[in-house]
């Protein structure tokens, strides 16, 4: 079905100047900008009244199993998070409250303006958030969490037991996901290998890894140099900095995506940029478990690939990019002394392009263009906090927020359209996600 969305004012990407005009769009696909005295025959023609349509935003890391313990999990430290909260709350999941908890995540990323999402699954149910993201309509790189470490250093003792996996098993089991979910839904749904972190996996399942991702040509997604002491321990187990150590494993090239990146030296930034990693930032989760503050500016001068990601609910403790665009930007400002820092349009292009970017997406997504997918958001800024009215990028990076969005269109589908999905009964799933909750937790206290 061919559909116009006319007298809109579109901002095709970070650095264009927003003009009123009609977007074509085939079944799923960019067609054509016309003048707004121009309206081109199509099927269905919606008139968006001067709304303004702007390209899907990507968060290049979260967790959608994590929902599900939004609120349970504050004011600790990274390590303490991970161990007494996040690991025995994940091994207390089933599948259905998996389910549940990605569909609360992907509610909350759509109707927050977000289309592609790189999302880390826990170690188990993992095929239960691809069946979420499936079904609503998002477009996802997914994976499950690969742990096969069993000598874990014990400040991350205490691993639940569920969470053992032999290097084998683990990869096997990754294996089948890749099988049964890569390239699904006209490749809205794609595959990626996702270890926790060096401390939490072999140097064996790493390089096995580096050697399937080369194979596949699907990424590699893993958290690294989020925070110091994390670091420090990295170096005193395996003799190198985090980034120096995936280099020694033959994992450093275009297909590494590292989420944080908050403690790295100039060397490191270096082989970031070299090697063209993604690197995604995750502002506001670094400030809440008091990891630090990323050198976003200079990664971004020295032309290293970035990204932004909402990381977890429990450590943000939403999933609002608009939030990581002006964290990011003012944190660099305030930080650096220099108010011209991460300016609105490079912030915009980190969470736009940028993020369809480090996802080896860019050439169907992030920017709205003749022929790339039908991926945006339409977002109402005739609002009280951008009065007087102004179509700008500034608006979305220093005044925006979700409740702007009124509509988002994944793939040439309207998967939210006037602030509701059409598709779902919400009030039903929150009830059954509660109830799920109540499981979970007594899963987690009887333990
Ligand atoms: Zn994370």
């Amino acid at each position: 079905m061919i559909k116009c969305l006319k007298n809109a004012v579109i901002l095709k990407h970070a650095y264009d100047t927003p003009v009123r005009q009609n977007l074509l769009i085939g079944d799923d696909r960019i067609i054509g900008f016309y003048p707004v005295e121009h309206v081109p025959k199509s099927d269905l023609i919606i008139d968006l009244d001067g709304m303004m349509i702007i390209p899907g935003m990507v968060q290049s890391h979260v967790h959608l199993p994590q929902v599900m313990f939004r609120g349970l999990a504050d004011d600790l430290p990274l390590l303490s998070w991970l161990k007494e909260k996040i690991w025995p709350l994940e091994a207390a999941h089933d599948a259905e409250s998996t389910y549940l908890s990605a569909m609360l995540g992907s509610m909350e990323l759509i109707a927050g303006g977000v289309t592609t999402v790189c999302d880390m699954e826990s170690v188990l149910y993992a095929e239960e958030s691809a069946r979420a993201i499936y079904e609503i309509g998002l477009r996802a790189v997914f994976g499950k969490v690969l742990m096969d470490y069993n000598d874990t250093p014990p400040e991350l003792g205490g691993m639940p037991d569920t969470f053992f996996e032999s290097t084998r098993e683990t990869i096997d089991k990754a294996m089948e996901l890749y099988h049964g979910w890569h390239g699904k839904a006209d490749n809205r749904i794609r595959f990626a290998f996702m270890p926790r972190g060096i401390l939490t996996t072999t140097e064996e399942l790493l390089q096995e890894l580096a050697y399937l991702s080369s194979e596949t040509g699907c990424l590699v997604h893993t958290h690294a140099c989020e925070t110091r002491p994390e670091s420090e321990l990295v170096e005193e187990r395996r003799g190198l900095t985090e980034i120096k150590y995936l280099h020694k494993l033959g994992l450093t090239n275009e297909r590494l995506l590292l989420a944080h990146c908050v403690c790295v030296d100039d060397d490191d930034i270096a082989i970031l940029r070299d090697k063209r990693i993604g690197v995604v930032s995750c502002p506001l989760t670094n400030l809440k478990l008091g990891s630090g503050i990323a050198p976003l500016e200079k990664m971004r001068i020295e032309n290293v690939h970035l990204a932004f990601g909402s990381d977890g609910a429990p450590c943000n403790n939403n999933l609002d990019i608009f939030q990581e665009m002006k964290f990011a930007s003012l944190l660099q400002k305030g930080t650096l002394h220099e108010p011209t820092a991460m300016n609105a349009r490079d912030t915009f292009d980190i969470a736009t392009r940028g993020g369809a970017n480090v996802l080896g997406l860019d050439a169907d997504i992030g920017t709205l263009e003749v022929g790339k997918k039908a991926d945006l958001a339409v977002l109402d800024l005739d609002q009280h906090e951008t009065a007087p009215l102004q179509y700008s990028v500034s608006s979305l990076v220093y005044a925006g927020n979700p409740h702007m969005v009124r509509h988002v269109m994944i793939d040439g589908r309207w998967v939210y359209r006037s602030g509701e999905f059409p598709d779902l009964d919400v009030a039903r799933l929150r009830e059954k996600a509660l109830a799920a909750q109540k499981r979970v937790l007594s899963r987690y206290e009887n333990k």
